[in-house]
């Protein structure tokens, strides 16, 4: 088979499917155990039942291990840190959301309600709602004493700088295709090879659309990507004086042209289709993915036959380090490649279909570009750095999937520089995606060849009706797994393997990032089964600020290292962050109405009691 026909084998089919198989696939540390699979059925509302957990570290295996009892129906535990009037407020503000016509027109509603009440009234009603509700405040200061606060009751802070630009959804097309076209393609559009799904798409350049939960950014220019980096800076710093082990959260695509963001995902995608490609060349399609090993001699053969590289060429691939002593190469080793030739000129070379041969994509790129790129990755390295500095674990978040191969990648490259000594990089991994199984386990597999400590934020992901749209219009395979009980059993099978990496490997660290009381009582179960505990840091649970507070406080009244992601900023510039809230929670208390309940029992509970002004006392 010609390279061009491979080439175009993998532009059209992406050369079948990785497969990898259900059982643990471990070199090192390899779990023994078989566990059952665990259908983890409904989610949204649940039974309370109390949840028992080992309380002690495991290291004293002598002492006979004592648990905890974790009732999440405690609404007086729930609740110990909110007076009577954020109570009101929660409640207010739940039912509100359950309110079709609000939700739907909340932005006509606000503006409305600016020029009715004007700029100061409106403000003050904001924060006696919404945005008291789900923001903690304007500035770094301003939120100091909701920290505190929520600290004296076990629940730590992602701070998470939350303005958004108000835009119209016209201006946000014009910049994402000024931003993601590179100046090759506005020459000559359609004389690339790039693949559909890796181009900016106009009727999807407003990629707010069909997002819950996650903020948007869309590229200026160099100067505000700066100025980003600035705030993220201020945000690790205040994370760092706010506390002893705190968290920031940043989005890459605040730090540079997303452009790079795209092409450097297409080629990380077709370099492991490419990979697939050898595999089944060798007949070994059909192995777990991690047990695919490619033989050596055969490879060299294979890739020179496709003339994919001069013999001595190809043959210095291979030399150097460790790669290929064994004779064998596995997807790691390959992937390794790309990073052995990390000359930014080097890095994005990607199939031609009618050349056959692998070309990079930067020489069609303006210096300007090139620039931009590398200003890109340096901002990335400087926020570690200042993460590093300030003893602040530095969260990177999950965005769309035609820029998360490179964001997961470009967090990789930093896990292994900054993670040595301890976790301070945390990657994101989406269990809505049909593969994120396999990415879960081959970036752990990595972290255990290469002995750094692996961080991962668990979700389900945020950005759902805007990819099966996008995958649909514009004709590509619906990335995301078919129905919400796929998604469930998703999260809970990688999360099962994190935590059977924990049990074997205390270098590894999960945030479970999630509402969701099922999930959260799986992994307390399963904590229980392994006797990891609490204290040991290594399993830390996460939430939003202002949502599910019987989840987060029961844990951290627990001992459980929990967490609330922390959004701050002026009012007016967090409106978009707030119609998001308003819009998740419709579709969530819809579905249980369960916080509410709650929040009324508590109430009613406390007036019976006499509490009618109760304050918290820390
Ligand atoms: C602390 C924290 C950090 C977060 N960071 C990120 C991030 O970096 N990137 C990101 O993308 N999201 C992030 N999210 C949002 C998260 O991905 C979810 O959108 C949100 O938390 C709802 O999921 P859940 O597990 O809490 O609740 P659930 O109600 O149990 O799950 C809802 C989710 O299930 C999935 N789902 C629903 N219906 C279907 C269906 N028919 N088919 C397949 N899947 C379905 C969707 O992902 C949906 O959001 C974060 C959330 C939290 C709490």
């Amino acid at each position: 088979m010609s390279y061009a026909k491979l080439v175009s084998a993998l532009v059209r089919g992406n050369s079948g499917k990785l497969r990898i198989s259900s059982g643990r696939c471990r070199s090192t540390a390899a779990s023994t155990k078989s566990r059952e699979e665990k259908e983890p059925g409904g989610c949204a509302v649940v039974e309370a039942q109390p949840v028992e957990l080992i309380s002690q570290t495991r290291s004293a295996s002598d002492a006979p291990l004592s648990r905890v009892h974790i009732d999440f129906d405690n609404t007086k535990e729930a609740y110990e840190s909110k007076g009577n009037a954020e109570l009101i407020r929660s409640l207010v503000v739940f039912k509100l959301c359950t309110v079709d016509l609000l939700v739907e027109k909340n932005k006509e509603l606000i503006d409305l309600s600016r020029k009715v009440l004007g700029q100061w009234l409106f403000e003050k009603v904001m924060k006696m709602t919404f945005y008291g509700q789900f923001v903690a405040g304007e500035d770094q200061e301003s939120i100091k004493p909701l920290i505190k606060k929520n600290q004296a009751f076990g629940v730590g802070a992602v701070l998470d700088y939350s303005v958004e630009e108000d835009l119209t959804q016209e201006e946000a097309v014009k910049k994402e295709m000024d931003a993601c076209v590179s100046e090759a393609e506005k020459g000559s559009p359609g004389a690339d090879h790039r693949e559909k799904k890796y181009k900016a798409h106009r009727q999807f350049g407003d990629r707010r659309g069909g997002v819950t939960s996650a903020r948007t950014y869309f590229y200026a220019d160099e100067a505000k990507c700066d100025n980003q980096m600035e705030t993220f800076i201020k945000c690790i710093k205040a994370s760092g004086g706010a506390s002893v082990d705190g968290f920031s959260a940043i989005k890459l695509t605040a730090l540079g042209r997303p452009q790079f963001l795209l092409q450097f995902s297409e080629v990380l995608v077709q370099w492991r289709n490419f990979f697939n490609f050898l595999a089944a060349q060798q007949g070994k399609s059909e192995m777990m993915l991690l047990e695919q090993k490619l033989e050596l001699d055969q490879l060299k053969a294979n890739l020179t036959q496709m003339g994919v590289g001069a013999k001595d060429d190809i043959e210095n691939w291979f030399t150097g380090g460790k790669l290929g002593s064994s004779g064998t190469i596995d997807l790691l080793d390959w992937n390794s490649l790309i990073k052995d030739t990390t000359k930014i000129s080097n890095l994005l070379m990607v199939p031609n279909i009618e050349s056959g041969h692998l070309e990079p994509l930067l020489k069609m790129f303006t210096d300007e570009e090139e620039r931009q790129m590398k200003r890109m990755l340096q901002r990335v390295d400087v926020l570690a750095k200042h993460a590093v500095e300030n003893g602040v674990r530095l969260m990177v978040d999950a965005e769309q999937t035609y820029f998360q191969p490179a964001i997961s990648r470009l967090t990789l490259e930093m896990q292994r520089r900054f993670n040595k000594e301890k976790p301070i990089i945390f990657n994101t991994y989406q269990c809505y995606l049909k593969d994120a199984y396999d990415n879960v386990t081959v970036d752990i597999e990595l972290s255990r060849r290469e002995g750094w400590y692996f961080g991962a934020k668990l979700v389900r992901g945020a950005y759902m009706y805007q990819e099966r749209a996008r995958a649909e219009e514009i004709g590509y395979e619906d990335p995301i797994n078919p129905d919400y009980e796929a998604t469930n059993r998703m999260y809970h099978k990688c999360l099962e393997y994190l935590l059977e990496e924990i049990e074997h490997n205390r270098k590894a660290n999960v945030m479970v990032a999630t509402h969701n009381e099922d999930t959260v009582k799986f992994t307390l179960d399963m904590m229980n089964e392994m006797g990891l505990s609490p204290t040991e840091n290594k399993v830390y649970f996460g939430q939003l600020l202002g949502m599910c507070d019987q989840i987060s406080f029961p844990l951290g009244q627990a001992g459980f290292p929990v967490y609330k992601y922390v959004p701050y900023g002026p009012v007016n510039e967090v409106i978009p962050y707030l119609s998001r809230r308003a819009q998740e929670n419709r579709g969530f208390m819809k579905g249980s109405q369960r916080e509410r309940s709650l929040l009324w029992k508590e109430l009613k509970r406390r007036l019976l009691c006499g509490q009618i002004f109760y304050t918290p006392v820390y």
